[in-house]
């Protein structure tokens, strides 16, 4: 038996035009370029109930380059508690519709549109989306790194012990790291980065869909001098190179051990020589012959 209670309904895809009561989309929005915005987008905006904005001056004025007028609510990081209950008991009160927009890009990704989404959830409330665009992907796209496997870090915690903690924690991720970070920030994230996983790949990718938008393909070390120099503006996503293979190995607690004492430390433990060896062959990712010829044929 599933412990799935209510699944979402799945909806057709011609339904999916019919901008439906009783419902909270989340609604993707530019990131700078005004015409980002899809036809999908703004029927909805034009027919949902009410617009919850986190902020209603930034979303008033892309309303109205698009002719729409609608009641707005403001929800933000300092109401969302309070202003998230008030949203989702419309909605369940009422019937209305309520589409969240925030800042830029797509709602719940590094702004409080996650918290009143699990509410939602909570409530039974159906969440639709309308997919817009999004600062983490559009960089990842244009940084010119691997983009098969990568993680979204979002904001580093700005005090010293949850940051490092946040760095330590990335220390062995092999896949590409996407950060966000405001300009006057970023001098100080630079820094951090450069100590936390010394000179790596990196794509600072600034006021993206916007006039200046510009990607600089760099090493970390590059950018901090690069900034040193000149100040840093606007909006940045940052694409950092995950650790390579070798800087995997030469951190590894067997980095300055000899094949011999690799496995002498493996049989210390207890296994038999046979499993030392397998477990020495698999640290070092070569094949168990090798590690074999090497401890036996001496
Ligand atoms: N929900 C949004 C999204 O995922 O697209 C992000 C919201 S977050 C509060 C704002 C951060 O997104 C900025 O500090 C910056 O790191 C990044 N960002 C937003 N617009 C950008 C742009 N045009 N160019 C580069 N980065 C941008």
């Amino acid at each position: 038996m599933s412990s799935i209670k209510s699944p979402e309904r799945i909806i057709p895809t011609e339904e999916k035009n019919v901008t439906e009561k009783r419902t909270l989309y989340l609604v993707g929005t530019p990131i700078g370029n005004l015409s980002d915005i899809s036809e999908r987008a703004l029927k909805v905006l034009s027919e949902v109930d009410f617009i919850a904005a986190e902020d209603t001056r930034a979303s008033g004025k892309l309303l109205a380059y698009y002719g729409i007028k609608k009641p707005l609510i403001s929800y933000f990081e300092h109401n969302k508690r309070e202003r998230g209950e008030v949203i989702v008991s419309r909605i369940i009160e009422t019937g209305e519709a309520c589409a969240l927009i925030t800042d830029a890009g797509m709602p719940a990704i590094s702004d409080p549109g996650e918290d009143i989404v699990r509410l939602c959830a909570e409530r039974g409330v159906r969440v639709s989306v309308v997919p817009g665009p999004c600062a983490a992907v559009s960089a990842l796209a244009m940084s010119g790194l691997f983009t098969g496997k990568f993680v979204f870090e979002g904001f580093l915690p700005t005090g010293k012990g949850e940051r490092r903690e946040a760095l330590d924690a990335l220390k062995d991720e092999k896949r590409t790291v996407i950060f966000y970070e405001a300009p006057h920030k970023l001098r100080r994230t630079l820094d951090d980065l450069l100590a936390a996983f010394g000179d790596r790949k990196i794509s600072l990718c600034r006021e993206l869909t916007k006039i200046n938008e510009e990607v600089i393909r760099t090493t970390i070390a590059e950018a901090v001098s690069y900034y040193a120099e000149r100040e840093p503006r606007g909006e940045y996503v940052l694409i950092m190179e995950g650790a390579s293979k070798e800087e995997l190995l030469s951190r590894a607690f067997w980095a300055d051990m000899s094949i011999e004492e690799h496995v002498e430390h493996y049989a210390a433990e207890g296994m038999s020589k046979n499993d030392a060896i397998k477990a020495t062959a698999r640290d070092r990712g070569v094949a168990k012959s090798e590690i074999y010829n090497a401890v036996m044929i001496k």
